[in-house]
């Protein structure tokens, strides 16, 4: 059972050829917060489930050290397919993928508050060229397929194990979604 109508065997774009797995989100599917990554990685990809490598485990300890755990939230990604090499998922890619999937599962989970996790997610919820690092601390109001949501952008928890300065921010972060979403 996915939220939203995802086709756990999905052939919509080249990504398919090499996956392992298409990986939904996880989480209840009625959430107040949904947080969105990029797209799946080795051991997402391996597993079917998002954030579960090391990523995961720094998303995973800022959600817990703001108070709260991963089962109250909804964790997933823009994309849903593991491009090869860990690559960035391609214009086209990305397309697909969100047309098909991302609306409908934003729809059914409802969320107050969205938070895109890194450049990617960032720029397809806000779609110009600034740098994401500029939006982070900022709380900003949108209408999501006629849906009110507040939206904020933090660093990619991955970027935090090569930049250990990005943590603090990401910790920062991940508390003030969890507050303005209710969740602590
Ligand atoms: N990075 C992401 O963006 N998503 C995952 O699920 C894992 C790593």
């Amino acid at each position: 059972m996915t939220c939203g109508d995802i086709d756990l065997a999905c052939t919509a774009c080249r990504l398919s050829g090499k996956r392992l797995h298409v990986v939904p989100g996880s989480g209840p599917c009625r959430s107040r917060i949904m947080f969105f990554g990029e797209a799946p990685g080795k051991e997402e990809d391996a597993r079917g489930v998002p954030f579960v490598g090391r990523a995961g485990i720094i998303l995973d300890h800022a959600i817990e050290k703001a108070g709260a755990n991963r089962s109250q939230v909804y964790v997933g990604n823009i994309v849903k397919c593991r491009p090869p090499n860990n690559r960035r998922p391609r214009p086209d890619e990305i397309e697909a993928c969100t047309s098909l999937y991302l609306g409908s599962e934003i729809r059914a989970v409802k969320p107050r508050v969205i938070c895109a996790l890194g450049q990617t997610a960032a720029n397809y919820f806000l779609p110009t060229n600034e740098k994401m690092s500029d939006r982070v601390g900022q709380d900003i109001e949108m209408l999501f397929n006629g849906l009110e949501v507040r939206f904020f952008v933090a660093y990619h928890p991955a970027a935090c194990l090569y930049q250990r300065k990005h943590l603090a921010s990401l910790e920062r972060s991940v508390r003030g979604c969890l507050r303005a979403a209710g969740v602590v």
